[in-house]
């Protein structure tokens, strides 16, 4: 008889964790509360970035575990290698994570905005949510996987047949298992019309709060966006909107007068570390979590699948 795994979590860990299990020989069933909305893999851009993932040296080789896997992906799912360019006010440091990257190159001052005196460039991959997060449940549902929209208050809470339970609940994790150490990285952000010819993921540093990111997709343009730890507030501020617009247009000159179709806010699972880890509940059963991936949940989502597939083998 097949082992039974419950998953809670319908984001991007949870299918990708679905995704790997079943292509592992186990039955998978997942449980979440929300699917389509108020979920941060909805209100990600997404594209292949190690931001705000912790530990250094875990997320290095998740996120190329992960790169060899969208290496693989293609447009049709929402995933292209695009252009990258990204600048900042003051000198700074490569990125810890650029040396996975082959092509990280310097931009030569004529080439750098108007008040940047450093950039750098490289191809990355985009991993268009819009399209990948309902790619991955088709994946999942074609492989006989069950989806339902439920909400558990706790662990204990999943059905007895579920011999194993994998905890992928995002953010919620620090009421969902009262964990002291999750919080949520708030990212207000746009979708705009896309400027004819714009195909370039665009990154600046401005200060603690704002930056600029700019994400073509496929039939959009992402713009954020904000980075308040703690804020659970999920009402997008207007004043909040115009910056981060005038600040993208100052970059982007051609997003000047485009439409915009949404404004939006997500919550980054943040954690100090990542947790990919069991733990026995009570009635004996064991749940490996998988949540905390703050900024980086597609980047290595494929990575941290792998290491759940091992920990429940190991069970
Ligand atoms: C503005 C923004 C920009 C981002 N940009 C990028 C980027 O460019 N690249 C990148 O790699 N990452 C990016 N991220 C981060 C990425 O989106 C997250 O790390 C990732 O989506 C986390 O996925 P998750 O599946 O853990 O959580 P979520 O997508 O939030 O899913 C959690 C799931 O658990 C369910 N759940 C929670 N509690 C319960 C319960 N009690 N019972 C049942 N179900 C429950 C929820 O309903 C949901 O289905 C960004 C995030 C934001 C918000």
């Amino acid at each position: 008889m097949h082992t039974k795994i419950a998953i809670i979590g319908a984001g991007v860990i949870g299918l990708t964790s679905a995704i790997k299990l079943q292509e592992n020989g186990f039955d998978v069933t997942i449980f979440a509360r929300d699917i389509q909305e108020n979920i941060a893999s909805r209100a990600a851009p997404a594209f292949w970035i190690p931001y705000k993932a912790a530990p250094e040296e875990a997320v290095l080789k998740w996120a190329k575990e992960s790169l060899s896997v969208y290496q693989h992906f293609g447009k049709d799912i929402g995933v292209e290698l695009l252009p990258y360019q990204e600048f900042h006010a003051h000198p700074i440091d490569l990125p810890w994570w650029a040396k996975i990257v082959t092509d990280y190159d310097d931009i030569q001052l004529p080439h750098l905005p108007l008040g940047f005196t450093v950039g750098y460039a490289a191809k990355l991959y985009r991993i268009d949510s819009s399209i990948y997060v309902d790619y991955l449940i088709r994946r999942f549902q074609k492989q006989n996987g069950m989806l339902h929209q439920m909400a558990f208050q706790h662990l204990d809470n999943v059905p007895s047949e579920f011999q194993i339970i994998i905890n992928c609940c995002g953010v919620s994790s620090s009421t969902f298992v009262n964990d002291p150490d999750s919080y949520p990285i708030r990212g207000q952000f746009l979708l705009t019309e896309k400027p004819e010819g714009f195909n370039t993921i665009t990154f600046t540093s401005v200060n603690n709060d704002g930056y600029t990111l700019i994400v073509p997709r496929t039939n959009d343009c992402y713009i954020g966006g904000t980075t308040n730890e703690g804020d659970w507030n999920m009402t997008p501020d207007a004043s909040t909107s115009t910056q981060i617009l005038n600040r993208a247009t100052a970059i982007v000159p051609a997003l000047a007068g485009v439409n915009i179709l949404k404004t939006g806010v997500g919550l980054r699972p943040g954690r100090k570390t990542v947790r990919v880890q069991t733990e026995k509940l009570n009635d004996q059963r064991t749940v490996v979590h998988n949540y905390g991936h703050g900024g980086a949940g597609f980047t290595i989502s494929w990575g941290c699948a792998d290491e759940v597939v091992k920990l429940v083998q190991q069970i």
